[in-house]
C-alpha cells in the first residue's frame, strides 16, 4: 500500500490529529520550562532561546501546546514517522499481550533478528545482539572485538560520538556532544583525523590516500595502537561532523590497515543507517565495505527503546564463551514488536525509496539556494542525511556560528524545527523522518530562503 492509503486506512480520522490551527494554549511554556529544573535531559534548551513545548506528533509534523505545527528536519529516531498508527498499534497489542525480560524466547524475537540478518550487508554477519540503545550497542561492540582479539586499542575519528556509556563515551570526541570524556580518555583509545574533504587537513582529490596514510603513520608507530590494535570504530558517513561523506576509497583502505594488523572494523550506524540515506539501507554498503560489527538504534525502534548488534557467529561466540552478556529489557517482546513493524513500515511504504526521491530534490534545492546565498559553504551527505554547512567566507571556511544558531531560532518561529551540528555548531542539521514529504522539504526550502534573504 502507498503511504497516503496506509495512514488513512490505519487511522480513520488523521486530518483530526493535525489540529494545524492554533488553539488556547494549555500549558504555560514558562510554568513547564521552570518544572523542567529538576531534568537536565530537556536537550532542546541548549538550541532555542523559548523551546516548543511539544505535544504530539503525526508524520514528520511536530505539534506544540498551542496548536502549532512544525515540521521535524532533525529527528532521526523517528524514521517511519511520528505516531505510526500500525506502529503504535502493534506496540499497544503487545504490551496487552506479553512484556519480560529477554530470557524467554519469544517469535518475535526471533523474527526480528532474522529480519535484521536479511538487511545484512553481507551473509557473514548473521548474527544479532540486541540491546536499548545506540550507547549500549558501541560499548558491545568495543567488549566484542576486545574479547575476540585479545587486545586492546581502539581507533576512532575526532569528531565523532558514539554515546555516553562508559566505553561508547571513551571513544566519542565530540566536544559539543560529550563534553565528559575530554578530561580523561582512556590510554587504550586512540584519535585519528577526521577524513573531511571540505574543510580538513587534506582536500581534493587525493585526501582519500592522505587520510589513510596518516592512520597508517599511527598504526605503524611503535608507541601507537597498532601493535596491540582491538578495533577501528567509525560511521560509515560522518553525522557529527555534519553528515561528511568520507572521501571515495577512505574506509576501504583504512580497513585493508587495521585487518593487516589484526583488528576488527566496527561501523556505528546509529544514526546513518537503516535506509536514510536513500541509496542504500546501510552507511558501509555506500562506503563499498563490510565490517565486523555493526551497531545500529535510534531507527530501529522508532523512539521505542532498542538497538543492536549485528557481527559474525564467531565474534559473538567469543562473548558466548564469557557468558557475560546479558540486557534485561533489551529485545524485550515489546521491543521486538516494535523493532518488527518500522521494518514492515520502511519495506511497505518505500521509505528508503523516498529518502532517495525526497532527498534528491532536497539537494537540488539546496544547491540553488547555494548559488544565491554566499553564506552555504557545503550541503554535505546523501538522501535525508545532510548537513548544510554555514561560513562566512567561502575561501577561509570562517564557521558562520552565530548565524548558525539565529537562522535555526529564526526558523522555528516559521514553523520548522532544524538545529546547529558538528564540532563548530555551523552546520544545519537535516536528518528528518524518513516519510517526510516532497512538500515538507519545499517548505523548509522556501522558509530557509526567506530567512537567508536577511530575515535573521
Ligand atoms: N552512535 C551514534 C553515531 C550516535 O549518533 C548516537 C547518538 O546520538 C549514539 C551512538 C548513541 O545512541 P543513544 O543515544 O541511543 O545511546
Amino acid at each position: 500500500p502507498s503511504r497516503a492509503a496506509a495512514w488513512a486506512t490505519l487511522a480513520p480520522d488523521p486530518a483530526r490529529l493535525l489540529g494545524l490551527a492554533p488553539q488556547a494554549s494549555v500549558v504555560d511554556p514558562a510554568i513547564e520550562l521552570a518544572r523542567r529544573g529538576t531534568t537536565m535531559a530537556a536537550a532542546q534548551e541548549k538550541y532555542y532561546e523559548r523551546p516548543p513545548q511539544i505535544e504530539r506528533g503525526w508524520q514528520e509534523l511536530l505539534i506544540d501546546t498551542h496548536g502549532r505545527s512544525y515540521v521535524d528536519m532533525v529527528n532521526n529516531v523517528a524514521v517511519i514517522g511520528h505516531s505510526h498508527p500500525r506502529f503504535t498499534r502493534a506496540v499497544s497489542d503487545q504490551l496487552a499481550l506479553l512484556n519480560t525480560n529477554s530470557r524467554f524466547l519469544y517469535s518475535a524475537l526471533a523474527d526480528l533478528c532474522e529480519h535484521i540478518v536479511a538487511t545484512s550487508p553481507d551473509p557473514i554477519l548473521d548474527t544479532v545482539l540486541l540491546v536499548n540503545s545506540g550507547s549500549e550497542a558501541v560499548d558491545l561492540a568495543l567488549r566484542l572485538a576486545r574479547i575476540h582479539t585479545g587486545r586492546s586499542n581502539v581507533v576512532a575519528l575526532r569528531e565523532g560520538y558514539h554515546g555516553w556509556t562508559s566505553a561508547s563515551d571513551a571513544v566519542s570526541t565530540s566536544a559539543y556532544d560529550n563534553p565528559f570524556s575530554l578530561a580523561s580518555r582512556p590510554d587504550w583509545v586512540h584519535i585519528a583525523d577526521v577524513p573531511n574533504s571540505y574543510r580538513g587537513t587534506h582536500r581534493g582529490a587525493g585526501a582519500a590516500g592522505e587520510y589513510a596514510a596518516d592512520l597508517a603513520r599511527l598504526l605503524a608507530d611503535p608507541d601507537g595502537p597498532g601493535a596491540d590494535l582491538a578495533a577501528f570504530i567509525c560511521e560509515p558517513v560522518l553525522g557529527n561532523a555534519g553528515g561528511v561523506v568520507p572521501p571515495a576509497g577512505y574506509l576501504a583502505r583504512v580497513y585493508e590497515q587495521v585487518r593487516a594488523r589484526g583488528g576488527l572494523c566496527i561501523a556505528d550506524e546509529v544514526q546513518v543507517g537503516y535506509g536514510r540515506l536513500g541509496s542504500h539501507f546501510w552507511g558501509v554498503q555506500q562506503q563499498g565495505v563490510v565490517p565486523d560489527i555493526l551497531t545500529v538504534a535510534k531507527a530501529m525502534g522508532n523512539g521505542y527503546p532498542l538497538g543492536a548488534v549485528l557481527t559474525r557467529r564467531d565474534i559473538a561466540e567469543s562473548l558466548a564463551r564469557e557468558g557475560n552478556f546479558f540486557s534485561s529489557a533489551g529485545g524485550s517482546p515489546v521491543s521486538c514488536v516494535a523493532g518488527l513493524a518500522v521494518l514492515d513500515v520502511i519495506r511497505d511504504e518505500s521509505l528508503q525509496q523516498n529518502a532517495d526521491a525526497v532527498g534528491r530534490h532536497l539537494a537540488g534545492r539546496l544547491a540553488e539556494l547555494a548559488e544565491r546565498h554566499p553564506l552555504i559553504g557545503m550541503v554535505h551527505g546523501l538522501g535525508l542525511y545532510m548537513g548544510v554547512e554555514l561560513v562566512r567566507d567561502r575561501d577561509t571556511l570562517e564557521p558562520a556560528v552565530s548565524e548558525t544558531a539565529a537562522i535555526c531560532e529564526r526558523m522555528l518561529e516559521l514553523g520548522v524545527i532544524v538545529q546547529p551540528t558538528s564540532e563548530r555548531q555551523n552546520v544545519l542539521k537535516i536528518k528528518p523522518p524518513l516519510c517526510l514529504s516532497r512538500e515538507s522539504a519545499d517548505f523548509f526550502v522556501d522558509r530557509l530562503d526567506e530567512v537567508l534573504q536577511g530575515g535573521w
